[in-house]
């Protein structure tokens, strides 16, 4: 492959379109109309660079919207078939790990540059198959972009590492390498950027990998790992190997020739793919590295001094944004006192206005992304009635598709389960606190520390806000949702994960080894080099 470079220029955010302009509305339509004509369309497996027809059936990905409507039959792989995965990327591995950093870069700009072009067809994927409103979808999309982009220029940056500090007679130097075969597990929330930027990760580090997409965004996952081949990656760098997370997740987990899994999803599977990779099979020569990002009970602060329009504008977004299915939702609001009675009038009317429907068309919240979804987020409902009063929604919309109303339970204790458990769903528990030192203590009052957010106007707060409040992503008068890759690298605390802090410059870390290498130099050497001449 040929590159291109230079052409390296500064990492932007890819814009975010709000839609407003016909002709963006009108390219997006005719997306859906095109990705409605390919309805379920056959995925197979990708092992070894071949299309293979999955030995364990097909599995369908529905439209939460109608689940009637079968987005793609994707195929699922036998045991025999991951052990295949598991050989391919392994020999493959020999081959992409001596392969230049600027080559491997290179496609993930290529591939970042193709889904520029063809926006609106990835957002259109991701309308159908997990129910985004378009908004949500543009900045899936574009975040996907972002990874790409980043994680390219990151590779490149690791390809160059800083000297080390002088040794007399020795001339020390390090380089990273690749760690070997990988098994990427996503989740199907940020179906396209998560899946995009762990893979993409994965192998622009010169590692070789394994994507077992979610079953309910393994359509979006599929068009993705063709368009790397499209663009000539060679066989077996990056292998797609769909089926259920307890058979084929755990056999990719739990096999000796995976040398690493980079997870992200709920605290339950992450927690187990931890103990998973723990063990040590016979055969193995080392000790699986997991990165492991998992779920949040993500916490808006409102202290008494808040701009209280902007803190209900930040709670309504951040609660009901995607259906409240983003482990940066905020699904608890801690409120002062002062305030409490004021914020609850201005947000139920609020939460009452937002369009819930079908995310083909304008609405404000789709549905959630599956029956089982459904059915837990309903089941909260009941432990709220218990729990909490019930201000508003708590029901799922007539019809066939997943529609929950977004749901608002007030007077909620801190230590009540639809306080503490993630619920992922359009619901939101409303604590009140005595004053802002009990809403910290509440924010910081559950095993998680993803995402959380204050709002006030004192100087002193906000600097107590971000010494204490135990989140990795602390945001400030402003919504809890809505990372960008660079500027805000991404991951959290104790239960809610491994802080691996994706689209910051850590990242591409976890998925290297450093070699440190001392070199013994002769006498005449050492004092050409003390003299600084060599
Ligand atoms: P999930 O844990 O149900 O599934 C995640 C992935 O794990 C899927 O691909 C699934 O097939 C696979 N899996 C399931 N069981 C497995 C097993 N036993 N072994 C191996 N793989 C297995 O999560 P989800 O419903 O897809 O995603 C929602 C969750 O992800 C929420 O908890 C959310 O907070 C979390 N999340 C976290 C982050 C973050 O950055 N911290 C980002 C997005 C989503």
């Amino acid at each position: 492959m040929t590159t291109t470079a230079p052409r390296i220029t500064p990492f932007r955010n890819e814009p975010i379109r709000d839609f407003s302009d016909p002709a963006d509305r009108r390219s997006l339509e005719e997306a859906l109309d095109r990705a409605r004509a390919s309805l379920g369309q056959r995925y197979p497996l990708v092992i070894g660079g071949e299309k293979i027809q999955g030995g364990a059936g097909t599995i369908p990905s529905i439209n939460p919207a109608r689940p009637s409507e079968v987005v793609g039959q994707v195929d699922e792989a036998s045991a025999a078939q991951v052990s295949q995965a598991l050989d391919a990327a392994t020999a493959a591995f020999e081959r992409w790990k001596r392969t230049s950093a600027e080559e491997r870069a290179e496609f993930l700009f290529r591939a970042a540059e193709r889904i520029r072009q063809t926006k609106d067809d990835w957002n259109a994927t991701l309308i159908l198959e997990v129910g985004k409103p378009w908004i949500e979808a543009d900045a899936d999309t574009a975040e996907a972009i972002d990874f790409l982009e980043f994680y390219a220029r990151e590779a490149l940056r690791y390809a160059n590492p800083p000297p080390l500090t002088p040794i007399e007679g020795e001339k020390n130097w390090l380089t990273y390498l690749p760690l070997g075969v990988g098994v990427v597990i996503p989740p199907w929330n940020f179906a396209f950027a998560i899946m995009a930027g762990m893979s993409s990760a994965a192998v622009v580090s010169g590692n070789t990998a394994i994507l077992k997409p979610s079953s309910d965004a393994a359509v979006i996952a599929a068009r993705f790992v063709d368009l790397m081949h499209e663009l000539g990656l060679p066989p077996g760098v990056l292998n797609l190997v769909p089926g259920d997370g307890p058979t084929v997740g755990e056999a990719l987990v739990t096999d000796p020739r995976t040398r690493f899994i980079s997870f992200t999803g709920s605290k339950g599977v992450g927690l187990r793919i931890n103990e998973l990779a723990a063990k040590t099979p016979p055969g193995q020569k080392w000790v699986k590295r997991v990165v492991a990002e998992m779920g949040g009970k993500d916490a808006i602060v409102v202290a008494d001094d808040a701009d209280l329009d902007a803190a209900v504008a930040g709670v309504v977004a951040s609660a009901y944004g995607f259906a409240g299915q983003k482990c940066s939702a905020c699904s608890r609001a801690i409120v002062d006192a002062k305030l409490y009675d004021a914020f609850l009038e201005k947000l139920v009317p609020a939460v009452q206005a937002l369009r819930v429907g079908d995310p083909s068309g304008p609405v404000d919240v789709g549905p959630v992304v599956n029956a089982k979804a459904a059915e837990k987020i309903l089941g909260y409902v009941e432990v709220g009635k218990a729990e909490g009063r019930l201000l508003t929604g708590g029901r799922r919309l007539l019809g066939e598709g997943y529609f929950i109303e977004p749901t608002v339970v007030a007077d909620v204790d801190p230590e009540a389960r639809i306080a503490q458990e993630e619920i992922f769903g359009p619901y939101l528990a409303v604590i009140k606190a005595r004053d802002y030192d009990h809403a910290l203590e509440i924010a910081n009052g559950t095993e998680f520390g993803l995402t959380g957010a204050v709002y006030s106007k004192s100087e002193e707060r906000l600097a107590q806000a971000a010494d204490e409040f135990f989140v990795g992503n602390l945001y400030l008068n402003r919504k809890c949702t809505g990372a960008l890759v660079g500027g805000q690298p991404f991951g959290g605390f104790n239960m809610s994960g491994t802080d691996s802090k994706a689209g910051g410059y850590d990242y591409l870390l976890l998925f290297l080894q450093a070699k440190s290498i001392s070199r013994k130099i002769a006498a005449q050497a050492a004092d050409d080099l003390a003299a600084g001449m060599g």
